[in-house]
């Protein structure tokens, strides 16, 4: 056997695997940098969020990207007002004087027509002085933000890294870190506004945001794919053996990607779900899937390459199953929807101390199949059911356990 031959076999088998090998390093690297105490939850216009504009604008610097921020910087800046959540209790800062807040935007130059904007949130809670927490103490402790969104941040970073040596070339590239999103997706709101000068047209956006808590079951939730018919085909025909994909048609969601959606673009949402540690404290580097990170990053490129010969994807309207105008709810469960989950009705991922559902005896894992004299069968109808219910009501629930249906009793 060829020596030389043999260096080349084994160039080529092993460069799939050392590409793995650096993936998993770097989303490793940045995760542990972006969720560290020092950073303090990297709250929205906190020093923290300043720690965490540095280093990615310095990742992007060093991977030759051009900057499309203010005065030739990767930052865009752009002001910000608390308006304080009437549901928190928590809120110590009542704080509405004008702030400042930063974006990053850099710029992947193919001299292509369009462009396909990679975006992800790096705010997060800090220690939740405005709100938002799901922590029970009265202590203020570091909302680390790890998988919330340390790990759509470094997901960015790396599919800017592994898309400028990509074949793809007929979109250019923006890949965008937005501020202010735990406060109301104030910097995407900015950005759609004031999109960097000297940008190609946009074609599609997609939109990561905690994508690091891949479960066993590979369950990914993937939203906006009624936005063009582009996606409805590519995700039909794209197999995928990591994930078990949970898609929903809506353009409007819980992220920044919705910004997008608003202005006519079409928007890809992808999510692992959520977890007992959401917006907690606890939501560390630790407890994150790397390599389920990665195997999201690379369908993501897989979505890219396949999209790049379709030229400017055309946009659809959709209806917004998850809007924020679905009714106006009087009373609460306490539950935390398993958002990934593909059966009917609404599986339990999570419930709260001392809430309807928990008095009810209502358990983790449990599936919701009927509230009082409504069906329940997904999310829109969940919703429904709560929304005719007012305080006080007693109501029978059905949920699924272990194969069998349990009739429970639910007082709001
Ligand atoms: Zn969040």
């Amino acid at each position: 056997m060829n020596r030389l031959l043999l260096a080349c076999i084994i160039t080529i088998s092993f460069q799939p695997l050392f590409a793995q090998s650096l993936l998993l390093t770097q989303l490793k690297q940045h995760i542990t940098y972006l969720a560290a105490d020092e950073l303090e939850g990297r709250q929205t216009g906190s020093k923290g969020e300043r720690l965490a504009y540095e280093y990615i604008s310095k990742y992007y610097q060093q991977l030759g990207l051009k900057p499309v921020g203010d005065n030739g910087t990767y930052i865009q800046a752009f002001p910000f007002t608390i308006k304080a959540n009437p549901h928190d209790t928590i809120v110590v800062i009542k704080d509405t004087s004008a702030k400042t807040a930063h974006n990053i935007a850099a710029y992947l130059d193919n001299g292509a027509a369009t462009t396909v904007v990679i975006g992800a949130h790096y705010d997060h809670l800090g220690y939740a002085e405005y709100g938002n927490s799901l922590y029970a103490g009265t202590e203020h402790l570091i909302h680390n933000g790890a998988d919330d969104n340390a790990s759509g941040t470094a997901a960015v970073l790396e599919l800017a890294r592994i898309l400028k040596s990509s074949t793809a070339k007929k979109n250019n590239y923006l890949f965008v870190n937005f501020s202010g999103e735990e406060l109301g997706l104030y910097g995407s709101k900015y950005f759609v506004e004031h999109l960097p000068i000297g940008i190609a047209p946009i074609n599609y956006m997609l939109n990561l945001d905690m994508v690091g808590r891949l479960r066993n079951d590979g369950g990914l939730a993937l939203g906006g794919v009624g936005t063009s018919p582009s996606f409805t085909s590519l995700l039909n025909h794209l197999a995928s053996d990591s994930f078990a994909v949970k898609k929903t048609e809506s353009g409007v969601g819980p992220s920044d990607h919705t910004s997008f959606y608003l202005k006519n673009y079409p928007v890809l949402f992808f999510f692992t779900g959520t977890h007992s540690d959401y917006h907690k404290p606890s939501d560390d580097v630790e407890k994150i899937n790397f390599q389920g990170e990665a195997n999201v990053i690379n369908y993501l490129v897989t979505i890219v390459d396949s999209l790049d010969n379709k030229g400017k994807l055309v946009f659809t309207k959709t209806k917004n199953e998850d809007n924020k105008e679905t009714p106006k709810f009087k009373v609460t469960l306490g539950i935390m929807p398993d958002y990934v989950y593909n059966g009917t009705g609404i599986k339990i991922d999570g419930v709260s101390d001392g809430k309807p559902a928990a008095k009810a005896g209502m358990q983790t894992g449990d599936v919701i199949i009927a509230l009082g004299k409504m069906k329940v069968t997904d999310m829109q109808s969940y919703m429904t059911a709560l929304a005719a219910h007012k305080k006080g009501d007693s109501v029978k629930a059905k949920v699924m356990r272990d194969g069998k249906v349990k009739k429970l009793n639910v007082t709001f």
